[in-house]
């Protein structure tokens, strides 16, 4: 492997396979392709995810621990190689190196939480209505699981999907984004050494049009899980229908920010600034849309852009940046088009606009601070993924909730007051997966991340993203002398004779 660029090569049934086709990997900072990989086809990805169903029920046989003890030494060498992989998120993707520090530990967190679950895959016993008979229901793998994630956390996301369904039991084909494959060919690297079983993690660099199809199409697969974008997010979904394959999605996400005049202003612009700002604006619980309350909207407007005017933009790799560049060109021109089509609407660019100069080829766009908005333009519903943020005047409580649901998306909302009252209104009428009350996220290992409406049905994390990687069986045993006896919901029944 080469330390600076990783491996090139898709991971299957243990070993790096070269593929037919090539693809560049750019750096968005400069531009400029820096390494180059090979990318799998429709029948690579078939030997992966017939691997993964070879694989499966010998790892679904190991004792939890054992599997946990697998997935902890590699948490344990995702910290030992935290460097490198924190350089190499920055050089694919283009985050600061301090976020691409956290997004190194945090995949490791991710393995050592779903190890603790080895203790914790619990069932039920249930009461039977006949004597001599036991009824119960347990958790048992779902099978092979496709997973298919972007480009905007390359590591974690790939954690955020492999551990889970390695301690539920089951194997995994993961296909990571065209954009950003090194993390997760790094990764790949880092299971093969810490004795995953061969076939039960595989990792594919791929076309979305080609590797991902294959994936969504074909029958020996269990769960499609994927985070992206609603268009993708409805393909694969039509495309699941076909086999009636079960599909959890994470997509995107318009998350409104509420200041009421009560809250803590201070607190309340840096973390509305950070939560617009956080991977340029590239996070699906960033703040999309704020909303401020009157009386302390134009105070709030003028601190938002002192920050906004000490942000360092720069060399991600460079320590003292905060904000670095887009990650791709499209996805450039994507945040362009829709600051020109604010401004065409009757918006007003406060602060910034425009793409950063002197940035030599990189994919940077200056922190945008945006006025004059309405609920009905284009920046207020659709998702930016920049740094760039309208920001709103309210007058009653009743008006913000009402413009915050005024969304297609449902993953996230802010709440900064400190109002109990109007906390617990917000729990009841901001109809979002997530609400975080005078802080931001990111959002913790232990909760459930989970959005409403276009935001995608499925969730990930916790407990409640476990359940997503595994399905139920009930079981019925008689162990009395002879047939079941009793009352039947369905009539009666004798020992042979199916209700
Ligand atoms: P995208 O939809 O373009 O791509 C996501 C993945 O889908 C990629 O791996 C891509 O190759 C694959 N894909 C594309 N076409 C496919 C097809 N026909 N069949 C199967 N797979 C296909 O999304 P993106 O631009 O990489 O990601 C940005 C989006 O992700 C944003 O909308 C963001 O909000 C969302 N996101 C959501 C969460 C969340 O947890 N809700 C987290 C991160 C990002």
């Amino acid at each position: 492997m080469n330390e600076a660029t990783g491996e090139r090569d898709s991971y299957i049934n243990g070993e790096f396979i070269t593929g037919p086709d090539r693809l560049g990997v750019t750096n968005p900072a400069t531009g400029q392709d820096f390494t180059e990989i090979s990318l799998a086809d429709a029948s690579m990805t078939e030997s992966a995810l017939a691997a993964a169903r070879n694989a499966q029920p010998g790892w679904a046989r190991h004792a939890p621990l054992e599997r946990a003890a697998v997935m902890k030494r590699i948490a344990d060498l995702i910290d030992a190689n935290s460097e490198t992989l924190a350089e190499l998120i920055v050089r694919e993707q283009g985050k600061p190196i301090a976020e691409a520090r956290g997004e190194t530990s945090g995949s490791a967190e991710f393995f050592r939480f779903f190890a603790e679950y080895a203790r914790r895959i619990e069932g039920e016993i249930l009461p039977s209505d006949h004597a001599g008979e036991q009824i119960w229901i347990q958790r048992v793998p779902i099978g092979v699981v496709a997973a298919i994630i972007p480009w905007n956390y390359p590591l974690a996301l790939v954690a955020r999907k492999v551990a889970p369904s390695m301690i539920a039991g089951n194997s995994i084909v993961l296909k990571s984004h065209e954009n950003t494959p090194l993390s997760a060919l790094a990764m790949a690297r880092l299971f093969h050494h810490s004795g995953v079983p061969r076939g039960v993690v595989n990792i594919i660099s791929g076309l979305g049009s080609v590797v991902g199809e294959a994936m969504c199409a074909s029958d020996e697969v269990d769960l499609i899980t994927m985070t992206g974008s609603v268009p993708t997010g409805k393909r694969i979904m039509r495309n699941a229908a076909d086999r009636l394959t079960p599909v959890s999605l994470e997509l995107g996400g318009k998350a409104p920010f509420i200041v009421m005049a009560d809250a803590d202003l201070d607190l309340a612009v840096r973390s509305a600034a950070s939560s617009r700002y956080m991977n340029c604006g590239q996070v699906c619980i960033c703040n999309e849309r704020t909303f401020v309350e009157r009386s302390v909207h134009d105070a709030f407007v003028a601190r938002f852009i002192e920050v906004s005017k000490s942000l360092r933009i720069g060399d991600p790799m460079d320590e003292s940046t905060d904000l670095g560049p887009k990650v791709s060109l499209a996805e450039l021109e994507k945040v362009e088009k829709r600051v020109d089509a604010a401004v065409e609407a009757g918006a007003e660019i406060l602060y910034g606009g425009g793409r950063t100069e002197g940035m030599k080829g990189g994919y940077y766009y200056n922190p945008t601070v945006i006025g004059g908005v309405t609920d009905a333009m284009s920046i207020m519903q659709d998702e930016t993924f920049g740094p760039v943020i309208p920001i709103v005047p309210f007058d009653s409580f009743d008006d913000v909730v009402t413009s915050a649901n005024n969304s297609r998306y449902g993953l996230s909302a802010y709440l900064f007051t400190n109002n109990l009252k109007q906390v617990m209104e917000a729990v009841n009428t901001v109809e979002f997966g997530e609400l975080y009350i005078n802080r931001i996220g990111p959002e913790s290992l232990q909760g459930y991340h989970v959005g409403y409406r276009n935001s995608g049905p499925g969730g990930d994390d916790g407990t409640h993203g476990l359940e997503t990687y595994l399905r139920k069986k009930t079981v019925y045993v008689n162990y009395s002398d002879g047939p079941t006896t009793g009352l039947m919901p369905y009539g009666k029944q004798d020992a042979g004779e199916a209700s």
